[in-house]
């Protein structure tokens, strides 16, 4: 796979949906922005014009030293070389036309951090699984994980066209907002996502593969729950539910 390809290289090239992610992201005079990806700097143009502080991460090198040239006159801009993702700077708002091979990664980074909002583009078929509903196809720890944590609003929808180079796929303007912040902790997470590996079978089945001996405890615990049903038919709340169960009786370390 090429560099491009495998870092996300897709740059936005019609300027309609700069303005919107700029737009949706309602940059006002004393926010701090996190910018995922400098690329060539259109996005992080405007973003500077609007913003106090703009923090924008590019971790290829060549695009990175392209960028420190071109921008040079935004002096409220701070550009670094390396993975946005490992970030030590406090920031409020995010703004990316975001690589989407990080897509799942930038989610589970998310959740770690105090924002007001994140404006991102992600693939379609990502966003089909952050919003899928119990029960159907697309449903998945992703799913759980990411509804209970945001609250996760829809926007535009973006031509392939909209891209160079052309992507194979559509994507959306996804902005995410905080909900029940830090609800989630890295062993509720690992536990949500164990749980879907029992996707197809009954929770009960799950839980007695767990619990073994202590089975009738952890029945017992959850006596508010139906857990005669699929796991993938279980609410992100009562997937947190039991998980909290799970965690609680030591089924976890
Ligand atoms: N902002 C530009 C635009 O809108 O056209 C570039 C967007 S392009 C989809 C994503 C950019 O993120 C690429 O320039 C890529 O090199 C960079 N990138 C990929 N992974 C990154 C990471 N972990 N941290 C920072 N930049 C990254």
């Amino acid at each position: 796979m090429s560099g491009g390809r495998r870092l996300g290289q897709n740059f936005i090239v019609n300027p309609f949906y700069i303005a919107r992610l700029l737009l949706l992201s309602d940059i006002k005079s004393d926010d701090i922005v996190l910018e995922i990806g400098t690329g060539y700097g259109e996005l992080t143009k405007k973003l500077c014009e609007k913003a106090n502080i703009v923090i924008s991460y590019e971790i290829d090198k060549k695009l990175f030293k392209n960028s420190q040239k071109r921008l040079t006159k935004y002096n409220n801009l701070i550009l670094i070389n390396g993975d946005a993702l490992k970030t030590n700077y406090m920031f409020n708002k995010v703004v990316s036309n975001l690589p989407f091979y990080i897509s799942k990664r930038f989610i589970y980074w998310l959740i770690t951090k105090s924002f007001t909002s994140a404006t991102v583009t992600l693939q379609k078929d990502f966003v089909e699984k952050l919003i899928a509903q119990p029960s159907s196809k697309n449903y998945k720890a992703i799913s759980v994980i990411a509804q209970l944590a945001f609250k996760i609003n829809i926007y535009d929808k973006i031509p392939p066209t909209a891209f160079y180079p052309i992507p194979k796929v559509f994507s959306y303007i996804v902005k995410f907002e905080p909900k029940n912040q830090f609800v989630l902790n890295d062993s509720l997470i690992k536990i949500i996502n164990f749980i879907f590996t029992f996707r197809g079978k009954k929770v009960r089945t799950m839980i007695k593969h767990l619990s073994k001996n202590n089975f009738y405890n952890v029945e017992r615990e959850c006596k508010n729950l139906n857990i005669n049903v699929n796991v993938e038919h279980f609410t992100p709340q009562e997937c947190l539910y039991i998980a909290k169960i799970l965690l609680n009786q030591k089924l976890f370390s």
